[in-house]
């Protein structure tokens, strides 16, 4: 089959020729119809300081993905060839202490898909039936290859109750532009996107944030007086993984807010505790999507109206992956998809 390989250490990716993935009986075979490209795969094809740590090449890159169930492994029963399913990407121990008590979200020997273990960026991949997602009918083909970070998008913005609150989205790159969506799908008042790129300002209207602000441009504090709000923010997501947009946020929190963080810095960020402590803030990292909650959660916001399709700004080949890595690298995209069945 075809695949795209990191093949050593070093920039780029190459489409290659490669053996099948061998099934086993817990497994599920996948013929991969359409997959999305995540910044952990532009960090990976120019092999940046956190993946010469990270990756142990020959590797198959690539973990959004959807397709159909080509084979199943002898202990697998719910699933049928034919049937179209996604993958939670984290494969997760079965063993720990969390995964013993079910909060998988929370194993800390979670395996990568497309990271520790060969991926989706290929013609097929093979998947634990536990990490296996069927898709509800009637789904959107294209809407369920980034049910991985739509899922990013979902566990953040429900995190802490956004019904009636001033929401302030940090990064309107993609999984912030689906974090504005889902906000605002789940009643927030005002659902503010931070974002110094001009188009991503215009996508992340498109997607329901009331408000957008250039923070090159304008403060946090004149936004809030803009809006007529007095106390700051109730609901953060911190989607940029910038550290004075960090700090800005963490000035501009209403007392008692709270703020979800899946934004990954570069380097450590120093924060004012004082203000944590006296305004009683509530800070949560975010990692990933829990398993299956959030994937039940994205298919009944998709049924109660949803729609985040505008997130999805190019489509691609995987024959044209070098457009489509470039597209994704460019900034001004949304999300860039890559289809593998011609
Ligand atoms: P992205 O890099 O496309 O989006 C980040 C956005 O932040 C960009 O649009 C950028 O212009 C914007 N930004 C930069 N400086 C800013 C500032 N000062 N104020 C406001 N916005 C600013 O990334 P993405 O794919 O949307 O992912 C968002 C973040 O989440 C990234 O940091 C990514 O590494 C991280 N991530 C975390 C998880 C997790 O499980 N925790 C999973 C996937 C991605
Ligand atoms: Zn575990």
């Amino acid at each position: 089959m075809l695949a795209l390989v990191k093949t050593g250490p070093g920039p780029g990716l190459e489409l290659r020729d490669v053996p099948m993935p061998e099934v086993g009986i817990n497994d599920v075979l996948i013929r991969v119809h359409k997959t999305g490209i995540c910044g952990t795969d532009l960090h990976i094809e120019s092999w940046d300081p956190w993946a010469a740590r990270t990756i142990h090449p020959p590797l198959v890159v690539g973990h959004e993905f959807v397709g159909e169930v080509l084979e199943i492994g002898s202990n697998v029963r719910d699933l049928r060839p034919g049937d179209l399913v996604g993958g939670e990407g984290h494969v997760v121990c079965g063993r720990c202490r969390h995964c013993r008590a079910g909060r998988y979200h929370l194993c800390a020997n979670t395996v990568g898909l497309g990271v520790n273990r060969d991926g989706a960026f290929a013609e097929q991949v093979v998947l634990p039936v536990t990490n296996v997602w069927h898709h509800w009918p009637g789904i959107d083909e294209d809407v369920a290859a980034i049910f991985d970070p739509f899922g990013n998008a979902v566990h953040t913005a429900l995190s802490f109750p956004v019904l009636g609150e001033d929401v302030l989205v940090v990064g309107a790159g993609p999984i912030g532009l689906m974090a504005a969506a889902v906000a605002r799908h789940a009643g927030a008042r005002f659902v503010v996107a931070s974002e110094p790129n001009p188009a991503r300002r215009e996508l992340a209207i498109r997607m329901g944030a009331t408000h957008v602000v250039d923070p090159t441009a304008e403060s946090l504090q004149d936004v809030q007086h803009r809006l007529g709000m007095v106390e700051g923010f109730d609901v953060v997501m911190e989607m940029s993984g910038n550290s004075g947009a960090l700090r800005d946020a963490v000035a501009n929190m209403a007392h008692g807010g709270a703020m979800a963080i899946l934004g990954i810095p570069t380097a450590e960020i120093p924060i004012d505790v004082s203000k944590v402590v006296f305004n009683q803030l509530t800070l949560r990292g975010i990692y990933g999507r829990e398993m299956f909650e959030t994937w039940y959660k994205m298919s009944v916001l998709l049924r109660s109206g949803l729609d985040i399709r505008p997130v999805i700004t190019d489509r691609f080949s995987f024959r044209d992956h070098e457009a489509a890595f470039a597209a994704a690298r460019s900034g001004d995209s949304g999300k860039v998809l890559m289809d593998w069945t011609d």
